[in-house]
C-alpha cells in the first residue's frame, strides 16, 4: 500500500514510520511531508527512500531540491503540494498528521479523492465536521481514526451503529490535582510533561487544559454521528483503557493498551487484519488498579467551552478551534497565563458570531475572524 504521510517530522510522523518499517511487505513510504524542518526531512527520506517530499512552509529552493534528489525524492514546496499528493493517483493511503488547522486542506483533499484516510488531526473534523464527513460520503473515501480514544471506540463498535453512549477517557494531563489557585503561574515546560504520552507541543498544553477532550468530543460527534448527550468524558489516570462503548443491554465493551500511540496507528493502517505494532503487551496483573472519575468543569473549563461550542453548532467549533490554537501559541510563547488559555477563547466564542458551516470558504472566514479576535483578547489581557 503506497502511503502518503503528512506531519512525517513530528510526533505521530514518527510513531507511523516505526509501524511501517517493520512491514516492507506490507506498506511503502509514497510521500513524507513537513512545514520547514528540511534537514529531518531529508534524513527521513534518505531511509523511507519515498517518491515525493514536501516542505509546505517553505518557497522553493533549488539547491534543497538537488539534494533531495541526490537521496532519490523529488522535493515539492508550498501548501498546494500537500494537496497534490493527497490527490496523486498513486497514493493510497494518508496519514492526516499535520497538527491543527493546517491539516484541514490536505485531509480534505485526501477524502474527496476517495483515499484511505488514517485521521490523527482532529482539527479538521472539529472545523468542518460536517463537510468532511459528506465529502467522505460522497467519495466513498474510508476514515479510519488515529485518535486513541476514537480508534477505541471504532474497535468496540466493531460495525454497530446504535451504541447508547460512549465514554472517551482522558489522563486529566499534569495538573490534575495541581491545586486549582496555582494553575495560573504554571510554565509551558511544566504543562508539555505529560504524564503518560510523549506528544507534540501543541496536543501536549490541550491536554493539560483538558481542550483536547473538548476538541474529541467534536470529533466524535462526526466520526460516530452521535448527539452530544450520548458522548461522556470520564478522567481515566493510567491511560490503560483508551475509551468504551455502552449498549443497550446495559453491555460496556472497552479497548486497552499500555499508551503508546503506534497501537492505534497500526489498527488504522493494517485494518481489517491485525499487525505487529511493536507496543509492550499490557501487564494486567502488574498493574495495582485503574480508576476513574468525573472530570471538574471548575478545573478544566475548556472542556465545558467545547461542549459550549458543539451545542451552538455551524462555525462554533472552528471559531472554538481557533481561538484556542492562538492562545496555546501565546502560552507556550510566555504571552498568556496558561488560565488566560480558556479565558480567550469564552470571550471570542462570545465575540465572533457562528454562521452556517455550509462550504469551506465559510469555515476559513469564521477561523481567521477568531484568529484575529483571539490575538486581540491576548493582548488585552498582557497589558
Ligand atoms: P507535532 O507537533 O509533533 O508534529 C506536527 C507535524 O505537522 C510536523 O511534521 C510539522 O512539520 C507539521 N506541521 C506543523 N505545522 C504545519 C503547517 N502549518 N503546515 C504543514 N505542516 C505543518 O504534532 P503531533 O503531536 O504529531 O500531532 C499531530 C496531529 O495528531 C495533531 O492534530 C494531534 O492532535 C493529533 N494527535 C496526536 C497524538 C500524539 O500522540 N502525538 C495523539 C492523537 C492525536
Ligand atoms: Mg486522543
Amino acid at each position: 500500500m503506497n502511503l502518503a504521510l503528512f506531519g512525517a517530522t513530528g510526533s505521530i510522523g514518527k510513531s507511523t514510520l516505526d509501524v511501517v518499517a517493520r512491514h516492507g511487505e506490507r506498506y511503502r513510504v509514497f510521500a513524507l511531508t513537513a512545514n520547514g524542518s528540511a534537514e529531518r526531512l531529508l534524513e527521513l527520506c534518505a531511509r523511507h527512500h519515498p517518491r515525493y517530499a514536501v516542505l509546505s512552509g517553505m518557497a522553493e529552493d533549488r539547491a534543497l531540491r538537488r539534494r533531495f534528489a541526490e537521496a532519490g525524492t523529488e522535493l515539492l514546496f508550498g501548501s498546494a503540494a500537500l494537496e497534490l499528493v493527497a490527490g496523486h493517483v498513486e497514493t493510497q493511503a494518508v496519514m492526516a498528521g499535520i497538527v491543527g488547522a493546517a491539516g484541514l486542506a490536505s485531509t480534505l483533499a485526501a477524502v474527496r479523492a476517495g483515499k484511505r484516510v488514517l485521521l490523527a488531526n482532529k482539527e479538521a473534523l472539529v472545523m468542518a465536521g460536517a463537510l468532511v464527513m459528506r465529502a467522505a460520503r460522497e467519495s466513498g473515501a474510508q476514515l479510519l481514526p488515529v485518535d486513541s480514544e476514537h480508534n477505541a471506540v471504532f474497535q468496540c463498535l466493531g460495525g454497530a451503529k446504535n451504541p447508547r453512549r460512549i465514554i472517551l477517557t482522558a489522563s486529566g494531563g499534569p495538573f490534575r490535582t495541581k491545586p486549582v489557585e496555582t494553575l495560573a503561574a504554571v510554565t509551558a515546560d511544566e504543562a508539555i510533561a505529560h504524564p503518560n504520552w510523549v506528544m507534540g507541543r501543541k496536543i501536549s498544553v490541550d491536554s493539560a487544559t483538558m481542550m483536547n477532550k473538548g476538541l474529541e468530543v467534536i470529533e466524535a460527534r462526526w466520526l460516530f454521528d452521535l448527539e452530544p448527550e450520548r458522548i461522556e468524558v470520564l478522567i481515566h489516570p493510567q491511560s490503560i483503557v483508551h475509551s468504551l462503548v455502552e449498549y443497550a443491554d446495559g453491555s460496556v465493551l472497552a479497548q486497552l493498551s499500555n499508551p503508546d500511540m503506534r497501537v492505534p496507528i497500526a489498527n488504522a493502517l493494517a485494518y481489517p487484519e491485525r499487525i505487529d505494532s511493536g507496543a509492550q503487551p499490557l501487564d494486567l496483573a502488574a498493574l495495582k488498579s485503574l480508576s476513574f472519575e468525573k472530570p471538574d468543569l471548575a478545573r478544566f473549563p475548556c472542556l465545558a467551552l467545547a461542549y459550549d461550542a458543539l451545542h451552538a453548532g455551524g462555525t462554533a467549533p472552528a471559531v472554538l478551534n481557533a481561538a484556542n490554537e492562538v492562545a496555546v501559541e501565546a502560552f507556550l510563547a510566555g504571552r498568556l497565563a496558561f488560565t488566560g488559555i480558556a479565558r480567550v477563547i469564552e470571550a471570542v466564542l462570545a465575540a465572533v458570531a457562528a454562521g452556517p458551516a455550509d462550504d469551506l470558504a465559510a469555515v476559513m472566514k469564521a477561523d481567521a475572524q477568531a484568529r484575529s479576535a483571539a490575538a486581540a483578547r491576548v493582548m488585552a489581557l498582557a497589558a
